[in-house]
């Protein structure tokens, strides 16, 4: 074992490095890592073999950039008990901070080492991040919606509040003082689990979003918007919005706008297939034949998101009925590659796309000379990545690896 502490430079040899770019898997790559950061990534040769005592050798390994899960929920667990998922929402924060450091440590444990979290009605995660110390135990970074924002008397209300009275949605957004990274809002229903391709009307108006994505941008936030079917797809690509959450049913038409726009789309299928399996025992009632269309359809709709070149991200909506942190972002991942996506495509939406929807790309998506050596390691060819991914050999964090507790529950 090298003693990191006693060398300025070490080396790790990577069997094979997928580094978030070129949608490409190089063999036998040779990393230099100096203070935590990478110096080289160059293909290994006689000429650069590594002064012994100064080399990691995972030669038998696959090294990727850690997973960025672009759609989680931190304050809710992935409970399919209905009383719990009925008390979570009103649990004070004493009972939810530890579950937001499970839940951070979950993410840890299966290498993904961002999330972008899609809401909660009491703001708590934004609570936890303030009051987390320097000495958190999982070095994940979190980026946060805090309330999202739904019409009065519309879904929602378990992620976020919606405007008084007679407020617009800019006023009420003007007047909240929480510190977020960027804007969730929701404009539309949730998917009928009963009734296939039941479309429901958008929450605002096209004018309401315009001025909330105009006003986020100008503050320099992002705008994620959940929406299901056509039109309310249709109104937040049109608002410029920065994603569109699951968007089950939006059509062909607005996957080719999407297209030809920066928006990303973050399909979050896991959350539908959970369903599936569970749903209508304990759960929310479903027709599974429903249930089933409805994920061939959205597989569908990934097929051509990648035939017309549209920009996807991988979100899992972990805390969700179901949908556990952390291990769900493979699951999710192997839907893209069910839907035609190579193997490298697949992981390229699940690190490098995600970090650039984050805003993280300095410290996240590709593994590159002058970042920090934070990266995730299979033991794998790429052959067996697709089921070695859930099974993680090592997580990395500035070039030295994270002691193997790290794969023990809390
Ligand atoms: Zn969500």
């Amino acid at each position: 074992m090298i003693n990191f502490m006693n060398i300025t430079t070490h080396h790790i040899k990577a069997g094979w490095l997928f580094d978030g770019s070129n949608r490409q898997i190089r063999r036998n790559m040779l990393l230099t890592v100096k203070q935590g950061v990478f110096t080289a990534i160059e293909s290994c040769t006689n000429d650069n073999s590594p002064v012994p005592g100064t080399l990691t050798d995972l030669s038998c390994c696959t090294v990727l950039p850690p997973f960025v899960d672009c759609h989680v929920h931190l304050s809710m667990s992935a409970s399919t008990d209905p009383q719990t998922r009925k008390d979570q929402l009103t649990a004070p924060y004493s009972e939810i901070f530890p579950r937001i450091s499970e839940h951070l440590h979950y993410h840890f444990a299966h290498g993904v080492l961002a999330v972008r979290d899609g809401g909660d009605s009491e703001g708590y995660t934004n609570r936890f991040r303030e009051e987390q110390t320097e000495t958190a135990r999982d070095p994940v970074v979190m980026k946060i919606a805090g309330k999202a924002w739904h019409q009065k008397d519309r879904y929602g209300r378990v992620i976020g509040t919606h405007p008084q009275g007679d407020e617009t949605l800019l006023e009420a957004f003007s007047q909240n003082n929480d510190s977020i990274d960027h804007v969730k809002i929701i404009n539309s229903g949730i998917n009928s689990l009963v009734e296939f391709g039941k479309e429901s009307d958008p929450q605002f108006s096209l004018d309401e979003l315009k001025n909330i994505v105009n006003e986020a941008h100008q503050r320099g936030q992002k705008v994620m918007v959940h929406a299901n079917g056509r039109l309310p797809v249709q109104m937040a690509l049109e608002a410029g919005c920065d994603s569109i959450e699951h968007g089950f049913f939006m059509g062909r038409e607005n996957l080719r706008r999407m297209a030809e726009s920066e928006t990303v789309w973050v399909p979050t299928i896991v959350a539908m297939k959970v369903l599936g399996e569970g749903g209508g025992l304990s759960g929310p009632v479903v027709d599974r034949n429903v249930v089933e269309k409805t994920l061939e359809h959205q597989l569908k709709q990934l097929e051509f998101a990648r035939e017309y070149g549209a920009k996807v991200a991988v979100g899992t909506d972990s805390g969700s009925w179901g949908v556990i942190h952390g291990e769900s972002m493979v699951e999710e991942l192997k839907f893209f590659m069910k839907a035609g996506y190579s193997l490298a495509e697949a992981l390229e939406c699940a690190t490098a796309n995600g970090a650039q929807l984050l805003g993280i790309t300095d410290i996240m998506g590709h593994l590159a000379v002058g970042k920090p050596a934070n990266f995730i390691v299979a033991r794998a060819t790429p052959a067996m990545l697709r089921r070695k991914l859930s099974y993680l050999e090592g997580i990395y964090i500035g070039g030295v690896p994270c002691s193997k507790d790290f794969f023990k529950k809390l």
